[in-house]
């Protein structure tokens, strides 16, 4: 018995001594941003539909935002880690169609993906490369039905004006996460649902309640046609 007891109090000790504390990845969570193109379009700035034609009508990736708890978060982490299109070769036919590029002039994504990589990727190195970025981005995404939860609930892209608070309220309960909700300015000056973040683990893998749940919204808002 007391044998029994010396082991297991020499094993505990072991590994107090031998494993390494969690590294500090260097920031606190993720955003997983979503874009609605409709909104990203309907502005004074307008879009361009990328080479590979017009995206489908559903929510795009922005981007995977490292962040801090204070609502800051750190940028472009690493000049020497440039973007790198061969490291995401087979990556790119599912970039195309989840992770579209709207801006001018038209083009087939790679200078919207090297952005995202280099100001905010590179922030992340400690946790995954740039495949792994692209990759888990990709995969993170696809875990959220967004479109069909708001259209389940009768929240529409048609142009129609609907109460913020249903918006959040239809992708908590079908979701079980809240979101933090971003609108732009349409050129008539009508607030548009435009952007939708979720927060996510600093291992990019579960999604977590976020933080600083601030909206960039007022209380009713239009989800715009595409
Ligand atoms: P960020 O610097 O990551 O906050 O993203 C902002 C930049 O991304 C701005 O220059 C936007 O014009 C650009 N951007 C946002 N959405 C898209 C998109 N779908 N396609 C191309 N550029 C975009």
């Amino acid at each position: 018995m007391i044998a029994n007891v010396w082991s297991l109090l020499k094993l505990l000790m072991f590994q107090g001594l031998f494993t390494s504390p969690p590294q500090d990845p260097g920031f606190d969570f993720f955003y997983l941003t979503l874009q609605w193109p409709g909104a990203y379009c309907d502005t004074k700035r307008s879009c361009c539909y990328p080479t590979t034609g017009k995206p489908t009508a559903d929510f795009g990736i922005h981007g995977l935002w490292p962040n801090y708890n204070n609502g800051s978060y750190p940028s472009n982490c690493d000049p020497n880690n440039e973007f790198d299109p061969s490291e995401i070769s087979d990556l790119v036919s599912t970039l195309q169609k989840k992770w579209p590029t709207l801006s001018c002039p038209s083009n087939e994504g790679y200078k919207f993906w090297e952005h995202e990589w280099e100001k905010h990727g590179t922030c992340s190195e400690s946790v995954m490369d740039q495949h792994g970025y692209f990759e888990k981005t990709l995969a993170l995404r696809d875990r959220i039905n967004l479109l069909q939860i708001l259209t389940d609930a009768g929240i529409e892209p048609n142009d129609e004006f609907y109460e913020l608070k249903d918006i959040k309220n239809a992708i908590e309960e079908g979701f079980g996460f809240t979101p933090v909700i971003h609108c732009n300015r349409d050129p008539e000056k009508n607030r548009q649902l435009h952007e939708i973040f979720f927060c996510v683990d600093t291992s990019a893998t579960e999604f977590i309640n976020c933080p600083r749940p601030r909206d960039g919204c007022p209380s009713h808002i239009q989800f715009a046609k595409f």
